[in-house]
């Protein structure tokens, strides 16, 4: 089985590098010059164009910063797709593109599946992301050892846009947890409790969650601030939850705030710093009040 890889930036690359140490070299594209020359001096094979990685390639998973990068990615590709093929769609994108994708897949003869995952760059890496499927359960079936090698834990959400529609709410949560438990650090600070000791007993508590747990310890307390997720993504999967419950008539009231404190941020921290900066001290909720 051929796997190709479109858009190799943080996940992309960390994926190729997976699949080539674990017996599954794949081909690579990314329409940057300089992510393809760095997956050429990785030893991955570059075909000449997007259209030629997608001719060559059994499964083609895309790995794209927006929906409006895949559906670009896709007129560019699609026509080039082998009957059969499957795309696996592992970018955080939008449940209605994903639909019309897989629609237009089902004409042509080719699968669409949305596959968008958790665990970042390291995860990515070590083959022990979070995979949230959308659409054809055969194929994702048939697909089963090379998802086995990218992803340690699967769930099969439904048909196809349930596994971005999944991935929104779960990014959703996790905009929400950062920027709420770095408030309550701020609080348990104010009362003299420090934030160490305060995320300790959080994490001891019904209040800790993934991001109590790892992203705390990990990236923020330790102002390492390199999880390889950045600002513009999280600001990206902020709006697209923002979008999802507009397009539904859903209300998100307590979302609402959650939402502007991240939007809000983009005075601050500019797309490329690290997700993680919205909980550091003087940039994150209150920040610009009190730096
Ligand atoms: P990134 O910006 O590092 O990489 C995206 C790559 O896509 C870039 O190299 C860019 O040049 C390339 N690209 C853009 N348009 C293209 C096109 N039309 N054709 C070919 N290449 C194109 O982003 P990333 O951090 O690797 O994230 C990729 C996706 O995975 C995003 O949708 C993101 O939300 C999601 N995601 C990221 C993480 C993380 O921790 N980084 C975690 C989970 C999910």
């Amino acid at each position: 089985m051929r796997v190709g890889i479109l858009g190799c930036g943080n996940m992309g690359s960390a994926m190729a590098l997976r699949l080539a140490e674990t017996g599954e070299p794949a081909a690579c594209w990314d329409s940057f010059y300089a992510a393809r020359q760095r997956m050429a001096d990785a030893g991955m094979e570059v075909p000449e164009s997007a259209a030629a990685l997608a001719e060559a390639s059994d499964v083609l998973i895309l790995s794209l910063p927006h929906a409006a990068a895949v559906q670009t990615a896709m007129a560019e590709v699609a026509g080039a797709l082998k009957p059969g093929a499957a795309v696996l769609d592992t970018s955080t994108s939008e449940p209605a593109v994903s639909q019309v994708l897989a629609a237009r897949g089902a004409e042509a003869g080719w699968t669409f599946l949305d596959a968008p995952v958790s665990g970042g760059p390291a995860g990515a890496r070590g083959g022990t992301m979070t995979m949230l499927l959308g659409g054809d359960e055969a194929t994702a079936g048939r697909l089963a050892p090379l998802l086995d090698r990218l992803a340690a834990k699967r769930v099969h959400v439904g048909g196809p846009g349930a596994g971005h529609a999944a991935k929104i709410a779960n990014n959703m949560l996790c905009a929400a947890n950062l920027a709420l438990v770095a408030e309550a650090l701020r609080l348990g600070e104010a009362a003299g409790v420090p934030a160490e000791k305060l995320l300790e007993g959080v994490n001891a508590g019904s209040g800790r969650s993934a991001v109590s747990e790892v992203n705390f310890p990990r990236w923020i307390l330790s102002g390492a601030y390199d999880s390889g997720f950045t600002m513009g993504l999280m600001r990206k999967d902020v709006r697209l939850a923002e979008a999802l419950g507009e397009a539904s008539a859903t209300p998100l009231p307590a979302f609402e705030g959650v939402a502007r404190v991240w939007a809000d941020s983009a005075a601050r921290l500019p797309d490329d710093a690290d997700f993680n900066e919205i909980a550091r001290p003087g940039k994150g909720p209150g920040g610009e009040t009190k730096p």
